[in-house]
């Protein structure tokens, strides 16, 4: 096809010349005559050269030069003069024109003049292109080498596959850098030999055989250094017995300083050198192969830990529940799973537990949990018993422990029948002994001596049928027997007890002081058995309590609560002892060796004030004196 010459002229018999003269001579023309058809013609039919004349409708055309070239620098311009000054050729030629003409025009100088332009503008233009072409060429194999890391980069962070990575690693190793072979050693520290944990265009049995020692070879001497190894040899090197290569590139595979192994690539049939460049793509894939080969290693570490803390969790014989601070479930074992029937295949992670678990006793812990409960009971349907601990675990929750205690219980159980049973047969031989021992003074007399050693057995045997009726009692208690309630007016009760004892304060020279209100609402409760309460906790204190010392008493009512206070001024009980008291048979550490007593009377009170849904405490200082508090609802 034919360059087409683009006309920038004024109309004029000059301007139908020279188009001829291009016509005859085999080019094809366009013509404008000012600058917005000149611009429009640029666009529209890509002309590959511009005569542009001196002057355009009138006006200078120098400025056109300018905004021509500042689109397409490329283009040839040939300006027709329409005067011959010096100056004006300096400034054209500056602004890039490729040719110039000035009157006297001829039209075969013209046109040598286009033809020259035209010569030089390709030879140009396709210098041009062969550069593009290169550049581009060389951009795009940059373009996919970055891709092809990008891809194992992405590989390396995301799977967990370390075989496929580091295969992956090879070939790419092998594909990046045009070569033969690749592989990927690793130390094995124990017998520092170098075994093939990967390899590209190498057999599986020789990747699985492959054993290279550290010393004295090319890879160890990178293990070594921790520096990379290219070689490109005009002879053959030999890396390993009868291990042939023209080129090779050794580079350390590093994490944190440690050489953990080797990536490699070869050639061994063709003699293409390896570049630097090589050696930067090898050692980039080479750190990428060693955080992976890190990344694997800590996740099995860390699995393995799991694992561990998980068995030793789901063995251990507690029942063990954890919670986030939102009281979901992080962990369940499997006996906290039998004992609170969670089937063993239902997925219970992050569930609320109140949503999972509607056991009363359960949820009643965690209701009380701010209470710092030492010891909570968690009676399950199928009669065992639990004894439940709730643990605060700053940044993670609670943890909820269990531990079946329903052998204890049992044990317990068994106790109190036996006591129960053995206390009731005891009593009748007693009965007898004390009836005969009566019986004996009045069938002979006896000496004074006789008569004493009688008083004696009988204080003995009251001392003991008043220990088997407080175990009698506390039994019947205990298994709600004496469930009767009646309305009572409290403040007689204790006036009765108060009557009963005031004898032995008396000798002991001691003043009870009561103060009771005269407004006390009924009470629903069994008389006989709040009686005891009284007397047992009266006695106490005056048991307690020095010779000439004072006891106060208070009854009084606040709202639906009727509220009992005794005060002495006794020894006080230890603080350690305080939590113990109200155990059957316990007596503080402090009393004196030959206190009568059993240890059973307060556990007595505590069971009948629990029966009645009170509450009893107490608060004492040693050497200061006890007061005890029973509240009872009315
Ligand atoms: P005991 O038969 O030993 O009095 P209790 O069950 O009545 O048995 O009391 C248990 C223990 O509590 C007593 O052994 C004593 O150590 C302590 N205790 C009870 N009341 C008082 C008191 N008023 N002053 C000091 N200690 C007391």
């Amino acid at each position: 096809m034919s360059d087409l010459i683009l006309l920038a002229l004024d109309e004029s018999s000059t301007l139908q010349l020279i188009s001829r003269a291009f016509r005859a001579v085999g080019y094809k023309t366009v013509s404008a005559h000012d600058k917005a058809s000149v611009d429009k013609l640029m666009q529209e039919s890509h002309p590959a050269l511009v005569l542009l004349g001196g002057q355009l409708q009138g006006e200078k055309s120098t400025g056109l030069i300018d905004s021509l070239l500042l689109k397409y620098p490329t283009l040839p311009i040939v300006y027709l003069s329409t005067e011959n000054s010096v100056e004006l050729i300096q400034e054209v030629l500056q602004k890039g024109v490729s040719g110039y003409l000035h009157p006297p025009l001829k039209t075969d100088e013209i046109i040598s003049t286009v033809e020259s332009s035209l010569k030089r503008a390709k030879r140009l233009g396709d210098w041009v292109r062969k550069e593009v072409k290169h550049t581009t060429a060389s951009l795009e194999k940059r373009v996919s080498e970055m891709e092809v890391l990008l891809t194992i980069g992405r590989d390396v962070t995301s799977s967990l596959d370390l075989d496929g990575v580091l295969k992956n690693v090879v070939s790419a190793a092998v594909s990046l850098t045009k070569s033969e072979e690749g592989s990927l050693l690793l130390l094995d520290e124990e017998s520092n030999e170098l075994y093939m944990r990967a390899g590209h265009n190498f057999e599986e049995g020789f990747v699985r055989s492959f054993r290279l020692p550290v010393t004295d070879t090319l890879a160890g001497q990178v293990i070594e250094t921790g520096k990379p190894i290219i070689l490109n040899k005009d002879s053959l090197e030999k890396i390993q017995t009868a291990y042939l290569v023209q080129a090779l590139i050794y580079v350390p595979l590093k994490y944190k300083d440690r050489v953990i192994g080797v990536l490699g690539v070869d050639n061994r049939k063709h003699r293409l050198p390896f570049t630097e460049r090589d050696v930067l793509v090898i050692s980039l894939l080479a750190d990428y192969a060693a955080v992976a080969i890190e990344n694997a290693r800590l996740y099995e570490a860390s699995e393995n830990e799991r694992s561990k803390f998980e068995a030793v969790l789901s063995n251990m014989d507690d029942a063990l529940i954890i919670l986030d601070k939102e009281e979901r479930i992080q962990l369940i074992n499997d006996v906290m799973r039998e004992a609170l029937n969670v089937k063993p295949v239902e997925d219970v992670f992050n569930k609320a537990i109140r949503d999972i678990i509607t056991h009363d006793d359960f949820l009643s812990l965690l209701e009380r949990k701010n209470e710092n409960l030492r010891y909570h009971e968690v009676h399950l349907d199928s009669d065992r018993v639990f004894s439940a601990q709730y643990t605060p675990i700053k940044g993670v929750g609670a943890a909820i422990t269990m531990q079946d205690i329903s052998y204890l219980k049992e044990l317990n159980r068994l106790k109190d029948d036996f006591v129960h049973t053995v206390s009731h047969d005891l009593r009748s031989p007693l009965t007898a002994v004390l009836g005969y021992a009566e019986l004996l003074e009045r069938v002979g007399t006896l000496n004074d001596q006789q008569k004493e050693f009688i008083r004696r057995i009988q204080s003995s045997v009251e001392d003991i049928t008043s220990l088997i009726n407080d175990l009698l009692d506390l039994g019947r208690i205990e298994a709600g027997f004496d469930s009767r309630r009646e309305p009572i007016h409290i403040e007689s009760i204790l006036e009765y007890s108060l009557g009963n004892l005031e004898a032995s304060a008396l000798e002991k020279k001691q003043s009870l002081e009561a103060d009771i209100s005269a407004e006390l609402s009924l009470l629903r409760g069994n008389p006989i058995r709040l009686r005891q309460m009284f007397d047992n906790l009266i006695s106490n204190a005056i048991k307690y309590t020095p010779e000439s010392q004072k006891i106060d008493l208070k009854l009084h009512q606040e709202g639906t609560q009727i509220i009992f206070k005794i005060s002495d001024q006794g020894p006080g009980i230890p603080p350690e002892d305080q939590p113990h008291i109200f155990e059957k048979f316990y007596r503080a550490s402090n009393v004196v060796a030959d206190a009568p007593g059993s240890g059973l009377g307060l556990a007595i009170v505590k069971t009948i004030v629990e029966s009645h849904n009170g509450r009893i405490w107490v608060e004492s200082k040693v050497g200061m004196g006890s007061t005890f508090f029973v509240v009872l609802p009315t």
